[in-house]
């Protein structure tokens, strides 16, 4: 008979030894996995503490188990209940089946992550095999990682495991498993453990794969997830007992708490239905997947600064024309801008300075980066500007890419099945814009919120996506059946058939809608009583208005000035703003109106070349023309700009945020100076929002100043309901439909018209379909909508009479709630579905 070899294992980590019986944890500290050592961690990748090959890496990245050649099987698991993780905080580095070295790094881990999110970060050594060791350090203190620690003695395992087939085998019925992150080592331990007491051979089948049930490591190569079916079945003298017993076992949860499926299918104290806030509109049956962005392991001391300072300089190099590529090659204007943020981001010199400087003190290219962007994205954030806060996102975003590229991290491609519903904590612009939209078919998020620019993309390629979800989504197994309905910001669970039933069918009828809308787009938009609504676009760029104008906008409704120049460090000079604003006036052309809204900055949208202070209330501080007026000659440059294309357009001229006649008469003053200036004999058509309550209360004693009035109703809304406009927990209260609103709709449209001026809404409201009888009722005479729903809204206006929509607004006028006038709507419109087939088929 052979002696015995030993065989050396290595610490997997540096950190301090901890006995196994300390570990908080009885399935560990009784040794039902297996014995060996317990590290709490100072190091933040885990290395193979033997040669030999990957036996198991769990889905979720927590634990990897090697097999030396003489079979000892070493498990590690990364702190206590990562499981739960799902993922997040762990790469691996190695997969199933590859051949390991000593030493060899096997997961990369953020340690801090864990440390927040988990139980503990206590990192277990265990010899899964069986085989009797001896320690060759003392029982607690400091370890470095790859110093000898264990010597087990190879050959010597307590008792072998084999699963040969001789006879026929007994089956179970199959069993769904409970176990909200499926047979994992803890359960699979206990598992293991309970067959080890059969002498049958037993064998634990998932699928077309099957596992020996007495070894913990093939058990958990299963990779079993919560709701699996699966099934035992032993051969031998015992195997009826073993069965009983093993099927019990698994469906009381292999020591862990487990609870019996509802009816309804839903996993263990979920809803049925989950509820966000829409940040694209659409719906969508699929399958859940998540995606889980690879934490980073970045040294903090670099090799000398020159060489620092040179990768940090090549990287940025790479991500700026990796960045250009994608804007390049973006199908959409939407995308491309946001790429284009991107770059300007990057070229921030304060972002250099802050990392060179970090460099100089002898920190590596990727930890100066990383805290530079990190603690910029953080200061963001913490100026309680919902826009700035969305910044932080594409700043943390482009900081990736970078800092990918220092570290050499190849992009990896994501492997998405057809039918994928997207569940995310966070999505970054990047992720967003690089979704293959043939499999991903919507999104969810924890995060985000309506106006980031995850949801801009997401509107751009027509993916409908819900933000601001519940933390509980992210415990949806991989492959959960859902519907995303985005309209209402719902995800409903395992929908029945009959909800499936109704989304195909209103899918369908969607499409032949969309088709016949686009086939009349051209056409004017009347009343079925023959009154004429304008149907004018709300663009923010040259491309938007090219492309609302071939969809049938009857001309521009608002140009929001601010956002063609976004992301620039530098005001545009003259004559860029010039040319800019003659092209889009040449694209609208000398028939129809072009509304040029002066600069709207503050707020939710800050300008990067306007700095101002910070305000603890930005949405009631120096918005729109409070900001202008404050700095005249901002305002003077952009007028003068604006009316070198008085003579391409009929040309308007439009003041955001007026509260107070004063502001007009100041604004008035300054255009009429500024027209003279410039040679022309008459001033363009002058006129304001109502977006500021008091402005919609005043409508009477501002009419005789304007030349027209357009509503804004997204201000409108919240300053009058009080309710942040970019709120996501208020998000589904803040209703432009609300009864309050209504009322100053109705008095703004009898104040100017009193006064034979006209009124167009240019809000948000303007593009719900819902919303049209609504306005049209109140006597609105021109809508500006958002550019792909241009055809839409004109088929909207052709459906219905102006009598009706009358009838309609007064009814709604006095309900109680802004869900009682949707609903009265609705049915308003449900009513016309019967009488007329023009309507939804
Ligand atoms: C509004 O407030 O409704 C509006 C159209 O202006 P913005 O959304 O640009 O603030
Ligand atoms: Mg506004």
């Amino acid at each position: 008979m052979d002696t015995p070899q030993q065989l050396q294992l290595l610490a997997p980590l540096s950190g301090v030894l901890m006995a196994l019986d300390q570990v908080p944890d009885p399935v560990f500290a009784g040794r039902v996995i297996g014995d060996g050592v317990c590290i709490d961690p100072t190091s933040a990748t885990l290395c193979a503490p033997l040669a030999g090959v990957v036996s198991d890496v769990q889905a979720s990245g927590h634990a990897v188990t090697v097999t030396s050649d003489t079979g000892v099987q070493v498990l590690m698991h990364i702190g206590l209940d990562t499981v739960n993780l799902a993922g997040t905080g762990f790469t691996p580095r190695v997969e199933a089946g590859q051949r390991v070295e000593a030493g060899q790094a096997l997961i990369d881990f953020d340690a801090d992550y864990i440390a927040l999110h988990a139980r503990s970060l206590l990192t277990l050594m265990l010899v899964v095999s069986g085989e009797p060791f001896k320690s060759l350090v003392a029982a607690t203190g400091l370890l470095e990682a790859g110093q000898p620690v264990l010597d087990v003695v190879v050959g010597a395992a307590a008792g072998e495991i084999t699963a040969t087939t001789q006879g026929d085998a007994v089956f179970s019925q199959p069993i769904e498993l409970l176990n909200p992150n499926g047979l994992h080592a803890r359960p699979a331990a206990v598992f293991a453990q309970a067959a080890k007491a059969f002498s049958a051979t037993i064998h634990l089948h998932r699928l077309q794969a099957q596992a020996n049930a007495k070894s913990l490591v093939a058990i958990m190569a299963l990779q079993t997830a919560h709701g699996d079916s699966v099934q035992v079945s032993a051969e031998g003298e015992d195997a009826e007992a073993a069965v009983q017993a093993l099927t019990r076992l698994l469906s009381e949860g292999c020591g862990e708490a487990v609870t019996a499926p509802a009816p309804v299918e839903v996993a263990a104290d979920m809803p049925n239905i989950l509820r966000g806030v829409c940040a694209s509109p659409g719906s969508a049956l699929g399958r859940v997947m998540h995606i889980v962005e690879p934490s980073l392991m970045v040294n903090e001391f670099g090799a000398a600064p020159p060489i620092e300072l040179e990768s940090l300089t090549h990287a940025l190099i790479e991500a700026d024309m990796a960045l250009q590529h994608l804007r390049d090659t973006a199908s959409g204007q939407a995308r491309a801008e946001i790429f284009k943020a991107h770059q300007e981001l990057l070229a921030d010199p304060s972002l250099l300075d802050q990392a060179r400087a970090l460099i100089d003190e002898g920190k590596s290219a990727a930890f100066a980066w990383k805290t530079t962007t990190e603690a910029t994205a953080a200061m963001f954030r913490s100026l309680g500007n919902a826009l700035l806060a969305e910044r932080a996102a594409d700043l943390a975003d482009v900081g990736h890419r970078v800092l990918k590229l220092i570290l050499g991290v190849q992009e990896q491609a994501l492997e998405l099945p057809d039918d994928t519903i997207l569940i995310a904590e966070q999505l970054t612009p990047s992720q967003t814009a690089g979704l293959d939209t043939r499999k991903v078919l919507g999104f969810a998020t924890v995060g985000g919120g309506a106006t980031s620019h995850v949801a801009i993309l997401a509107r751009a390629c027509g993916l409908p996506a819900i933000c601001g979800m519940p933390m509980q989504m992210l415990t949806l197994d991989n492959g959960t059946q859902v519907l995303l309905d985005a309209d209402k910001g719902e995800l409903q669970l395992y929908p029945d058939a009959q909800s499936i039933d109704q989304l195909r069918a209103r899918h369908e009828r969607q499409r032949q809608r969309h088709q016949h809308e686009l086939a009349h787009a051209a056409q004017a938009a009347c009343t079925r009583d023959g009154q004429h609504i304008e149907i004018t676009a709300n663009v923010a760029s040259h491309s938007e208005t090219a492309q609302a104008m071939e969809l049938g906008a009857n001309g521009v409704g608002l140009l929001r000035s601010e956002f063609l120049y976004l992301g620039r460090h530098q005001a545009p000079s003259h004559d860029e703003q010039v040319s800019t604003y003659s092209a889009i006036a040449r694209s609208v052309g000398p028939a129809h109106n072009l509304v040029v809204r002066t600069l709207d900055v503050g707020g939710d949208k800050p300008l990067a070349y306007v700095p101002m202070d910070s305000e603890t209330n930005p949405f009631l501080g120096l918005r729109g023309i409070r900001l202008c007026l404050e700095r005249p000659q901002l305002l003077r440059e952009q007028l003068r700009a604006i009316l070198a294309c008085s003579e391409l357009t009929r040309l308007h001229i439009m003041l955001p945020m007026v509260t107070s006649l004063a502001e007009l008469r100041l604004a008035r003053q300054i255009l009429e100076q500024e027209t003279r200036g410039v040679g022309l004999a008459h001033m363009p058509k002058l006129g304001i929002m109502i977006e500021v309550p008091a402005a919609a209360l005043m409508a009477d004693v501002l009419a005789p100043h304007v030349d027209f009035f357009s509503i804004g109703t997204n201000d409108l809304t919240q300053y009058t309901l009080a309710m942040d406009r970019d709120h996501p927990r208020l998000a589904s209260q803040a209703d432009s439909f609300h009864p309050s609103v209504l009322r100053l709709i109705a008095m703004t449209v009898q104040a100017a018209h009193a006064h034979g001026k006209w009124v167009g809404v240019c809000g948000a409201m303007a593009s719900e379909r819902l919303a049209v009888p609504l306005l049209l009722g109140l006597g609105v005479d021109e809508l500006s909508v958002s550019v792909p729903l241009i055809p839409a809204i004109k088929s909207a206006v052709r459906e219905v009479s102006l009598s009706d929509c009358r009838i309609i607004a007064e009814q709604v006028a006095n309900l109680e709630s802004a869900a009682d006038v949707r609903a009265t709507l609705q049915r308003f419109y449900e009513a016309k579905l019967d009488a007329s087939p023009v309507m939804e088929n």
